[in-house]
């Protein structure tokens, strides 16, 4: 009798691990997709197709006829979840002062993901980083471009967790930044001493004639808070003045 009872609960147990595992992979499956892939009414249009992903931009968010600034999502892959904010809350807002495009980085190789709380040391870092060189650093030099921003998260390991900064001390895109920081209640203004990504983008950017900073978020806040925050910098980046 005891060994016929223990012989179901062990069968029930083994059937509960086996949904159990099969909800996760299903979980997985939703949530570990990294593509930047959020519907939206505007167009999309690839710019550039490489063996280590691909480039995409659209075009005209907000007012058409009006000073444009340009916005990239996805030189870090990893730091997607900030990415797709944007994405999802731009295109959604009405009454935009100013022309937003949106240059969309999708690595495919060696994408990478996040240690055990240690930083991301992923090669995806180092093909978005190329990416952007090759691809999204000329077409915005090469345009009329009153400002770009470059959307990145981070693990905490700053003293600030959703911050904007230019990586060129002096530079117009620090008083960009400064006037995003000062109209926001939860963007700060912090200047880290470096960036790995710096010299393939902002920093190319600043020196050519684009005004080019920053923009952070902490990787581990809540979808809500990431909402919450990515609507001040995009207030904050519509409410500048540009002479
Ligand atoms: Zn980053």
């Amino acid at each position: 009798m005891i060994k016929k009872e223990y012989v179901l609960i062990s069968i029930l147990i083994i059937v509960i691990l086996a949904l159990s595992i099969a909800i996760l992979n299903l979980n997985g499956l939703n949530h570990g997709n990294n593509s930047l892939n959020v519907a939206s009414s505007h167009n999309r249009e690839v710019i550039a197709d490489d063996s280590v992903g691909s480039v995409e931009v659209i075009r005209n968010i907000g007012n058409p006829n009006a000073k444009k600034i340009a916005y990239v999502v996805g030189v870090h892959p990893l730091e997607n979840l900030t990415h797709k904010t944007l994405l999802k809350l731009l295109p959604q807002q009405n009454n935009l002062k100013y022309c937003y495009d949106i240059y969309i980085i999708n690595v495919t190789q060696d994408v990478g993901q996040y240690g055990d709380g240690s930083s991301d040391n992923s090669p995806g870092r180092q093909n978005g980083q190329n990416l952007a060189l090759k691809y999204v650093y000329p077409q915005i030099a090469n345009d009329t471009y009153e400002l770009a921003v470059d959307v990145h998260s981070n693990i905490g390991a700053y003293p600030y967790k959703t911050f904007v900064f230019s990586p060129v001390k002096g530079a117009l895109s620090e008083d960009y930044a400064e006037e995003v920081a000062d109209s926001s209640q939860n963007i700060t203004y912090y200047s880290p001493d470096s960036t790995t990504s710096g010299p393939y983008l902002t920093i190319p950017l600043n020196k050519n004639g684009v005004p080019a900073f920053y923009y952070e978020e902490y990787s581990f806040a809540p979808q809500e808070i990431k909402d919450l925050h990515m609507l001040e910098l995009i207030n904050g980046v519509d409410n500048l003045s540009f002479n």
